[in-house]
């Protein structure tokens, strides 16, 4: 049995789903396909959520319809024959969806999140299933929340291995169809509140599924070949890697790479299955494996990482004491309370600096160091990553830009840049 993903971007239009079709009915063997919700649409309705517990009915209302456009859009050039109702079943969806909206709001963010973003991804599932059960592919559609089991951190819920081990089996025996349609991203509690997983989380629902069912590969369909030594939109020139090891690609996720959610590898390696990122446009490609295969030479080449809107914060003790000795355990106790994403750390024998995502907690971050140490900073800056660097791609990243801060191990050198622009 055979893992695939499709991401939103795969399914986001009626060609997308068309296409969909075309590498399903090919291909032969036993799959469980995990879905996202289609194009963009997650981020839509996570302005619906903002508008919902902010009591902003208008706007909640004007979304929504938006939303239910856009999936109709794609229905309507798809041609239902409508022959087993499908229709209905998602207008169903949406109306579920509508009547809750209609009522108020709980005090609970990330629980009211949950409950609503969670449609995209039932309702992409549901518009695909159909649409291949029309076009003559039997499929069993799966409603995930009552077979991979979390707990009720609602926004970035845990996955409860234990249950999901015992329940994940019974849903997908393979005894009547040879194809599977699941939802990724999404999870239930045992009370069967729906949970997410975090943004981009159907990655790790494809692993977490192999996992389980002992599958023999994972395929991650994208809009690209395989995994890049750069993101092509930033490195036109970028070139696909063949194979990398499970560490390889955790470190790239670990650096800042889009490619693949962090969380994904760690299921599969467990188990010692590949796993495939491949084009969805291409899919007889192989694209780029990712096992335990030993590191071979094309992992050797430069692989570039970018991060945008980086902030360096630089801090000495007023009272000008040693930072390892005396002071990082409290630099660390801030910074575990302000929670910011800490992409990299240097320090000399008085300073510390510290590079990080730009978000709404740097102030409070900044007002706490300044009680105790001498704060100075700089925004806007990039974070370039360089694994397996030589003189050249350092050269080829770094000439003629002011670098503010750099480090280097063994097989991975990193630059804080200002930006050029
Ligand atoms: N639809 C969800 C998101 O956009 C999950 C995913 O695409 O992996 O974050
Ligand atoms: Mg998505």
């Amino acid at each position: 049995m055979n893992v695939f993903k499709f991401g939103g971007a795969s399914v986001n239009s009626a060609e997308g789903v068309q296409n969909f079709y075309k590498i399903v009915q090919s291909y032969k063997e036993e799959s469980l396909i995990v879905v996202s919700a289609m194009g963009k649409t997650t981020n839509a309705l996570e302005q619906i959520v903002d508008h919902f517990f902010h009591k902003e009915n208008d706007l909640v209302q004007k979304q929504f319809e938006e939303v239910k456009a856009y999936h109709f859009e794609i229905v309507e050039v798809l041609s239902f024959n409508n022959k087993a109702g499908s229709i209905e079943k998602i207008e169903n969806l949406f109306n579920e969806l509508n009547t809750y909206l209609q009522k108020p709001a709980s005090l609970n963010y990330e629980f009211e999140y949950d409950q609503i973003v969670a449609y995209g991804e039932l309702i992409s599932t549901t518009i695909i299933s159909e649409y291949l059960r029309e076009k003559g592919v039997k499929n069993k559609w799966i409603d995930i929340r009552r077979y991979l089991k979390t707990n009720d951190n609602f926004g970035e819920a845990k996955v409860d291995w234990e249950l999901s081990r015992k329940l994940i089996p019974t849903a997908f025996t393979f005894n009547d169809t040879f194809i599977y349609l699941t939802q990724g991203f999404i999870g239930g509690t045992t009370s069967n509140l729906t949970t997410t997983l975090g943004r981009e989380g159907s990655d790790y629902t494809a692993a977490i599924l192999a996992n389980i069912l002992d599958a023999e590969e994972v395929s991650i369909l994208k809009d690209v070949p395989g995994i890049m030594n750069a993101d092509p939109k930033w490195i036109p020139d970028a070139k696909q890697l063949k194979r990398i090891s499970y560490q390889e690609a955790i470190e790239l996720a670990f650096f800042g790479a889009k490619v693949i959610h962090p969380k994904t590898i760690q299921p599969i390696r467990e188990k010692n299955i590949p796993m495939f990122v491949r084009s969805f446009i291409d899919f007889n490609k192989q694209g780029t494996m990712v096992s335990n295969a030993p590191i071979e030479k094309s992992v050797k080449m430069p692989i570039f990482i970018q991060k945008k809107n980086q902030i360096l914060i630089s801090i000495r003790p007023k009272n000008y004491s040693f930072v390892i000795e005396e002071n990082l355990c409290s630099i660390f106790e801030i910074i575990a309370k302000h929670k910011p994403k800490v992409n990299l750390t240097q320090n000399s024998a008085i300073s510390f600096s510290l590079c990080i995502d730009n978000s709404k907690n740097i102030d409070s971050l900044i007002k706490e160091f300044k009680i105790d140490y001498e704060v100075r900073y700089n925004n806007k800056l990039e974070l370039i990553t360089i694994r397996h660097y030589d003189d050249d791609s350092i050269k080829q990243m770094t000439e003629g830009r002011n670098t503010l801060l750099e480090q280097k191990s063994r097989d991975t050198a990193q630059y804080v840049l200002e930006c050029n622009s």
